[in-house]
Formats: C-alpha cells, structure tokens, sequence
C-alpha cells in the first residue's frame, strides 16, 4: 500500500506527482479518495479536479463505484487547473486518461509550486492501447501505483478493459454494462471472438 513520504506542511514545501493507473474496476478513484481524505485528516487544504467529459454520476462529484464520494471540479482544459486552483497543498485529478496532452506541463507546474499532486487514469483503452496522457504523467511522475482489477472471466489479476460492445469510439463512457476487466488472455480471446 502507498505511504505517503510527508503529510505534515513543512517549512520548505515540495511538490511532487504520484500517478495511480489500472483498468476499469481496479479501485483507482477509490484510491485518489484514500489519499485524499488521509491529506484532509493531516489538515492540507485539497481540491479535485476532473474533465467535463465524465459526467457519468454527478456534475461536481468524483465519485468511485462504491459511491465513496468527494467533491470535484469539472474542467474543459487541463490549463483551466492552473488558473482555477486556489491555495491547495494536495491536488487530485481523477479521470486524466481524459484530458488534452498539456496536463503533463499542468502537473509538473503544480508540483514546481510545491503542491502534491495525485492523477488517477485508465492505463489503457478498450484496445489495451495506451491511454491519452497517461504513459507520460507516468514518465514524470515520482510515484507509480498500478492497481488490478479482478478478471471477470476466470478469476486472475485483470489488467485490461474489455468493452463487450463492438462500438469503436476510444472514449465510451459507461459500467459493468459495457466494460469488463478482463486478464491479458481473457481479454485476447474476447478481442478475437469480436474479430470473429
Ligand atoms: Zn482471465
């Protein structure tokens, strides 16, 4: 389990990025929402940020499958976090697979300014082909965290999202109607079956 290297504000404050990445059903919103709420425990100030494209559950929520939800910000831009964010000491971005290819240089301007700043992503799209932004916040990232999902064919690690579906939009938003996580075998079989 990630531990975070500092809590408490310190006289000299640093920044720094950790990405948490996995498939769909791994648990990474429920994981940003754990460190989140282990920040406001240590009593640093946090603001969450998302893309308006995800509006599955409600506008001005993250909220994760378990309904464990913390409030966030919908934005349109990676940059419109560097202009809306107030005195954060942690930043949560949930969702970033989502956003344009600035938010790296969004990231990395936050941490200069010496805020925490924590993204949670699909590592891969419905293709297993890697994800927007994502393997590059990976790149620059300090801390990578890598959570599993369970395989929903045969009860292994899952890695991969599987859309049972044959719509070929890489963003399709939805749920257990439309994804499975699946293990890279599993999900090789499900793709060749698509393939026919
Ligand atoms: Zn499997």
């Amino acid at each position: 389990m990630f531990l975070e290297p500092r809590l408490n504000k310190t006289t000299h404050k640093k920044g720094w990025i950790e990405v948490i990445c996995g498939s769909m059903f791994s648990g990474k919103t429920e994981e940003l929402i754990r460190r989140i709420n282990r920040a406001k425990i240590a009593n640093l100030k946090v603001e969450i940020y998302k893309p308006a494209i995800d509006t599955r559950y409600h506008e001005s929520e993250v909220v994760s499958h378990n309904s464990n939800s913390v409030s966030s910000i919908p934005v349109s831009s990676s940059l419109n976090i560097l202009l809306m964010h107030q005195d954060a000491d942690v930043i949560g971005i949930d969702e970033a697979q989502f956003f344009d290819k600035e938010i790296t240089f969004v990231c990395e301007e936050l941490a200069a300014k010496g805020i925490r700043v924590i993204v949670a992503g699909l590592d891969m799209d419905y293709l297993g082909k890697p994800f927007g932004p994502m393997p590059s916040l990976m790149a620059i990232a300090e801390y990578v965290t890598k959570v599993n999902a369970i395989c929903m064919e045969c009860g292994d690690l899952a890695t991969h999202s599987f859309r049972k579906t044959t719509n070929e939009n890489q963003v399709m938003l939805g749920e257990k109607d439309t994804y499975e996580a699946r293990c890279r075998h599993c999900f090789n079989i499900g793709m060749n079956n698509k393939k026919g």
